[in-house]
């Protein structure tokens, strides 16, 4: 059964999200729903106080079944504005780039099964280009963004 959220376009916001805090999510995520990849039919967003990591924000898509999952920790909310909206570009970003990254990891983990080292080798190196592509992305869609309002 799916949970209960509060839908605004393909924005479903998780009713466990503390009033006090849904207007920010709401106020920087809603204007960046044409970032959307076209495939998302539904995207659930989730509000986790148990975070012991200090994450900001972190996304999971599931392809298969067209919807995205955007996680925010209570460490995004100590962001000014400005990283709040970047944050959220970046793990909109990787909504259309986990796709080819979950892809590409599950073929590493399958050619390099019996070979431990090379695996993690891999593996590590393409988690760091991931990430670096995703927020050199972010700063372009930025960058596009203040210009054209
Ligand atoms: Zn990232």
């Amino acid at each position: 059964m799916a949970k209960e959220t509060n839908k605004i376009g393909k924005f479903h916001f998780d009713i466990n999200i503390p009033a006090e805090v849904l207007p920010a999510i709401k106020k920087v995520l809603l204007p960046l729903d044409w970032m959307l990849p076209g495939w998302a039919q539904h995207c659930f967003i989730h509000y986790c106080i148990d975070d012991e990591d200090g994450h900001t924000a972190s996304a999971d898509v599931s392809y298969e079944y067209r919807f995205i999952h955007v996680n925010l920790y209570p460490q995004w909310l100590t962001l000014d504005e400005e990283y709040r909206i970047e944050t959220l570009v970046h793990e909109l970003i990787h909504s259309m780039t986990m796709i080819l990254f979950s892809y590409t990891e599950q073929t590493v983990q399958a050619l390099t099964k019996d070979q431990e080292l090379l695996k993690e080798a891999i593996l590590e190196e393409m988690k760091n280009r991931h990430e670096s592509m995703t927020q050199d992305l972010t700063w372009v869609i930025r960058g596009l963004m203040k210009q054209h309002g």
